[in-house]
C-alpha cells in the first residue's frame, strides 16, 4: 500500500506529498515520468551554485539524517576536508533492515531518479567524482529497477563526464550486500563494500574523515539523499514551513503491523501516530492500540499513552523514546508483549556480528531467558536478571546494535512488567496456552 497523505488536524501544515507524489501512476520509476515532475530541476540549480554554497544551503533547510540517527546533512557534507588531494566519496546506505522498516526500498522501487538526482547534488556539494549505493541484496527487483535508473541517467548526461557543461564528473556504482543486518551500521557496511567481512569499525575516526578506502566519505540514508533535489528546487524556506523549527520538513513513516491499512505515510515531521491513524483508517477493526515502535524495534516502545507525542526528534525524545527510522509497528491487545520482545530479541541474537562481548553474549543469554518465560518456565528472578543482562549490553557495546537490542527489553519491562509475571506466576503464556510449550 502506498498512501501519501498529510496532517488533517494541522491545516497550516498541509503539503503536497514530495517524495511519494506520483508513487501510483504507471511507469512512476522511468526518466520519463520523473521529468515530467520538474525532475533534475533541483541538480540544475545546484551545479549552478559553488560547492560551498549548496552546503550551506542544505544546511540553512535543516534537513537530518533520515538513516534514524538525525544527524545534520549539511554538517555533514560540511566535515569533508576540501583541498586534501584525496578522493572523496559519497556512499548512499540503502540496506535498510531495521524490523518494521519499510521506506526506502520502497522510494527506490517507485522513485528511484530522485535519489539519483539528490546523488548529483551530494557529489557537487562534497567534490566527488564517485558514488555508491549499498543496497540490500535480497531486493532483486529493486537492484533491476536501480540499475536501469542508473543507465537511463548515464544516457541523459546526468551521470558520467562533465554533467550538462558543469565541469562535474561522476560515476555511480550500485553495490548488492548480502543480506546482514549489521551492514547498515555505516562503518560495516564500509567494510562489506571494500571486500572484507562486515564488522563496525571503532569511530572516531568517523567516514567525514577516513571512510572508504580511508578517504573522507559522505554516509547518507536515502530517503535523506532524495529529500534534497526538491530542497534545491522549491526552496529552503519552503522546507522549513513544515516540521518545527529543529526538526523541519517532510518525511515518510512506515505504518505496519494490526492497522486497518499499512504502507508509507509522508507527512510533516511533529505527526503523531493518532494524527496518521486518523488518516489511514486506524487500527483493524475492532481493536485497540497496545504497544508501538516509534522508530522500529530499536527504539523504546510506546503505549496508548503515547499517542499524542509529536514525532519528531525532540518529541519522541522528550517523552522517552528515539524517533529513529519512523517506523511505527502497532499491536493490538491480542498481542503477547513477551512474545513480540523474544522474536526481536531472537532477531538481535541471529545479526549480532560477534565483535564484541557484551552483544554477542548478551543477547544469546536474553533469548535463553525470554524463551523459558515465554513457554512458562521462568522464574521471578529472571526478570531482574533480564534488566540486568541488558544494562550491561545498553552503552558498553562496540557498536548500536547492541544498545538496540537492550531497548524492548528495559521498555517492554517498564510498561508490561506483569505481563511478564504472568507468565511466569501462570507457568505459560496466557494469550495463547498451546504455545507455552513451544520451547519444552
Ligand atoms: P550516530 O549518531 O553515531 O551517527 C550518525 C551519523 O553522524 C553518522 O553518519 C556519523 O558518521 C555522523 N557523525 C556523528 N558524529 C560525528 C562527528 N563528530 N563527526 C563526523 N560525523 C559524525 O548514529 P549511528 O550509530 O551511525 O546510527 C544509529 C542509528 O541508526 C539509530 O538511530 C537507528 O535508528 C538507526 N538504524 C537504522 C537502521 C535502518 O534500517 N535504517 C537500522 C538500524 C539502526
Ligand atoms: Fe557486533 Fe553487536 Fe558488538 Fe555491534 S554491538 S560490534 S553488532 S557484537
Amino acid at each position: 500500500t502506498v498512501a501519501a497523505e498529510v496532517s488533517k488536524a494541522n491545516p497550516e501544515k498541509l503539503l503536497a506529498p514530495v517524495l511519494s507524489a506520483f508513487w501510483d501512476q504507471p511507469d512512476s520509476w522511468t526518466l520519463e515520468t520523473y521529468l515530467r515532475h520538474e525532475g533534475y530541476a533541483g541538480m540544475r540549480k545546484a551545479l549552478a551554485m559553488p560547492p560551498d554554497d549548496v552546503i550551506a544551503y542544505v544546511k540553512d533547510a535543516g534537513l537530518r539524517g533520515r538513516g534514524g540517527a538525525g544527524f545534520p546533512t549539511g554538517m555533514k557534507w560540511q566535515f569533508i576536508p576540501q583541498g586534501d588531494g584525496k578522493p572523496h566519496y559519497l556512499v548512499v546506505n540503502a540496506d535498510e533492515s531495521e524490523p518494521g522498516t519499510c521506506k526506502d526500498i520502497p522510494l527506490l522501487f517507485a522513485n528511484p531518479h530522485s535519489l539519483i538526482e539528490g546523488i548529483v547534488i551530494a557529489c557537487h556539494a562534497i567534490r566527488s567524482n564517485h558514488a555508491f549505493i549499498y543496497l540490500r541484496g535480497e531486493v532483486v527487483p529493486v537492484l533491476r529497477r536501480l540499475h536501469e535508473a542508473v543507465r537511463e541517467a548515464y544516457d541523459a548526461g546526468y551521470l558520467g563526464r562533465d554533467i550538462l557543461g558543469s565541469g562535474l564528473d561522476l560515476d555511480v556504482v550500485v553495490h548488492a550486500g548480502a543480506g546482514a543486518y549489521i551492514c547498515g551500521e555505516e562503518t560495516a557496511l564500509l567494510d562489506s563494500l571494500e571486500g572484507r567481512r562486515g564488522q563496525p569499525r571503532l569511530r572516531p575516526p568517523f567516514p567525514a574523515v577516513a571512510g572508504l578506502y580511508a578517504c573522507p566519505t559522505v554516509v547518507n540514508n536515502v530517503e535523506s539523499i532524495a529529500s534534497v533535489p526538491a530542497i534545491m528546487n522549491k526552496g529552503k524556506d519552503w522546507f522549513r514551513t513544515m516540521g518545527s523549527e529543529k526538526s523541519p520538513g517532510f518525511t515518510l513513516y512506515s505504518l505496519s503491523g494490526h492497522v486497518a491499512n499499512p504502507g508509507q505515510y509522508e507527512a510533516p515531521l511533529g505527526i503523531t501516530l493518532r494524527q496518521l491513524l486518523d488518516m489511514s483508517g486506524g487500527i483493524r477493526p475492532g481493536h485497540r492500540l497496545k504497544f508501538w515502535t516509534p522508530g522500529g524495534s530499536s527504539t523504546p516502545m510506546f503505549t496508548d499513552e503515547h499517542l499524542d507525542v509529536p514525532l519528531d526528534y525532540e518529541g519522541v525524545g522528550a517523552a522517552g523514546s528515539m524517533l529513529g527510522t519512523k517506523a511505527l509497528q502497532c499491536f493490538d491487545e491480542t498481542t503477547c508483549v513477551v512474545r513480540a520482545v523474544t522474536r526481536w530479541t531472537e532477531f538481535y541474537a541471529h545479526e549480532s556480528c560477534g565483535k564484541c562481548t557484551p552483544c554477542r553474549e548478551g543477547t544469546y543469554w536474553l533469548v535463553q531467558l525470554l524463551r523459558d518465560i515465554e513457554a512458562g518456565k521462568g522464574r521471578t528472578s529472571d526478570l531482574d536478571k533480564l534488566h540486568d543482562i541488558a544494562d550491561n549490553i545498553n552503552g558498553k557495546s562496540f557498536c548500536a546494535l547492541g544498545d538496540g537490542a537492550a531497548s524492548p527489553i528495559f521498555s517492554s519491562l517498564k510498561y508490561f512488567r506483569p505481563e511478564y509475571e504472568q507468565h511466569i506466576t501462570g507457568k505459560g503464556c496466557p494469550f495463547d496456552p498451546a504455545r507455552s510449550t513451544a520451547w519444552a
